[in-house]
Parts: structure tokens; sequence; C-alpha cells
């Protein structure tokens, strides 16, 4: 039995060797005659009303493609573009026509993981950063602008915004705040059929009520 590894690097031998063969076979035959290649593994015809985005002012529209052989960037490792994929990314994806490969597939796909933990990571610090900043709101007496990013807060996707909002809802107190509380969590009523990030925020206003109305009784 052959290792799944094994067939693999066979798989992309044969593909290296075709690509390096057709490269030839190019070389001597008439290449502006595509109908002639249709059947020809390792290539495929350019179907140029999708290459419209391409710049044809200087005869960058290919007629056709052919597997390429490159070296990956990162890893160095020599890789097929294939024709299909290139078609693909030309015609469907509308990619520049002066693009092409320059990682391999694993290559590839550890780049994409990082930059999606890193935009992860910055989506967390900006998150953190909105909770700091609507937090700091509490120290002043609320305005106009407070109140109204607190009422943005409220509606965020972000459960962490929506229960800062109620922290800061109750810390400002007063009667207007009450008012604003008790409509949040009428509006928001519990139940076993709401999910617990939906319910947080209406337990947090339940509770800053229950917070101001003990102040009020001392
Ligand atoms: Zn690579």
């Amino acid at each position: 039995m052959k290792s799944n590894k094994q067939r693999r690097a066979e798989i992309k031998a044969r593909r290296l060797e075709r690509a390096a063969a057709l490269e030839a076979r190019l070389r001597v035959r008439d290449v502006r005659t595509p109908r002639v290649w249709e059947s020809v593994p390792g290539l495929e015809v350019a179907d140029k009303s999708k290459l419209a985005h391409c710049n044809t002012l200087y005869g960058e529209v290919p007629d056709f493609y052919i597997d390429r052989v490159f070296t990956c960037r990162d890893c160095s490792a020599e890789e097929v573009w294939t024709a299909k994929q290139q078609k693909w990314w030309y015609e469907s994806a509308q990619g520049s026509i002066y693009s092409h490969a320059v990682r391999c597939s694993a290559c590839r796909k550890a780049r994409r993981q990082l930059q999606a933990t890193a935009s992860a990571h910055a989506g967390a610090n900006l998150l953190r950063e909105e909770v700091a900043r609507l937090r700091a709101l509490a120290a002043a007496k609320p305005n106009a602008v407070a109140l109204a990013e607190i009422d943005a807060a409220l509606q965020s996707k972000w459960r962490s915004l929506r229960v800062v909002a109620i922290e800061v809802m109750g810390r400002w107190g007063g009667p207007e705040q009450v008012v604003r509380l008790k409509a949040f969590v009428a509006g928001h009523p519990g139940g076993s059929n709401h999910r617990w990030w939906e319910r947080e925020a209406a337990d947090a206003a339940a509770k800053a009520l229950a917070r101001l109305a003990e102040e009020k009784t001392k």
C-alpha cells in the first residue's frame, strides 16, 4: 500500500513532468492555433469574454493557459500552477493578468491561517479599546453624546459592549437611567427560549436596577 504522502509526491512528479513536456512541445509548435490543443492535458483554452478586466493594450491577454512550474517563495519547493487553476484565477476570480502563483498550496494555507489569527487579534484589541472607552464614560455625568454612544453599544453585536453599556448606565444612576434600564429589561424578557448571551445584558440591567434601588433605600 502506498501512503497518501507517496501518492501526492507521485502526482506532483507527474505534473512537473507534464508541464515541462508541454512547454517543450509549445516551443516548436504554432501556439496560435489553440483549437488543436483543446484536448491536450495541462492546457486550457482561455475564454476571452471573461478577460475583459485585463488590460489588452499591450496584448497581455492569453489565448490559453498551460501548467506552469514555479518555485514557492516561502519553502522553495517546485510546484505546478495548473492551467485549470490559472483559468479559475484569471477568469472566475478576475485576478490581475500580472499576478501569478508564488506560493505552494501548503504555504498559502499556512499564510492564510497566520493572517486570520492576526486579524482576530486586531479585532480583539479594538474591542478591548472600545470597552475601555465606554467604561470611561461612567466617570462623567451623561451628556447627549455619551447617551447616544451607550444606546449604540446596547445594539452592538458584541455582548461585551452591550454589558458594559448597562454597567455604565447603572453607574450613572438617577431616575433617567432607571427608566432606561427598565425599558431595556422590558424589551428583553427572560425565559428559557433566550440564549445566555441574549439574556446576559438583560440580567446585567436587572442587577443594576436592584443595586440602584438598594442605594436609594440607604
Ligand atoms: Zn511552499
